[in-house]
């Protein structure tokens, strides 16, 4: 089981994911890699590779700052379960 971060037993995991009710999705035809939502993710859940970008659903917390930071509004916000 993932646990708190910091705390009287030390450093561990939080599993933050499992807090998000939206989650974020990028239309990569409109994504510039710029690296804007990237910069911005608090708990660095967003990744660059190959030429794409894509979100670590374990660790996204379904915030939306990535969504309202990017200069190109390619990033959809979709309902978890839907
Ligand atoms: S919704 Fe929040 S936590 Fe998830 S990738 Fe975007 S900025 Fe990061
Ligand atoms: S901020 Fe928007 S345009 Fe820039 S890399 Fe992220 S999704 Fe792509």
């Amino acid at each position: 089981m993932r646990r708190l971060p910091i705390g009287r037993d030390g450093m561990y995991v939080i599993d933050t994911g499992s807090w998000r009710q939206f989650r974020p999705v990028v239309r990569q035809a409109d994504c510039t890699r710029c690296g804007i939502c990237l910069m911005y993710c608090p708990v660095n859940a967003v990744r660059m590779s190959d030429g794409e970008v894509s979100f670590d659903l374990t660790y996204c917390k379904g915030c939306g700052i990535c969504k309202i930071e990017c200069p190109k509004k390619a990033i959809d916000w979709v309902e978890e379960g839907c």
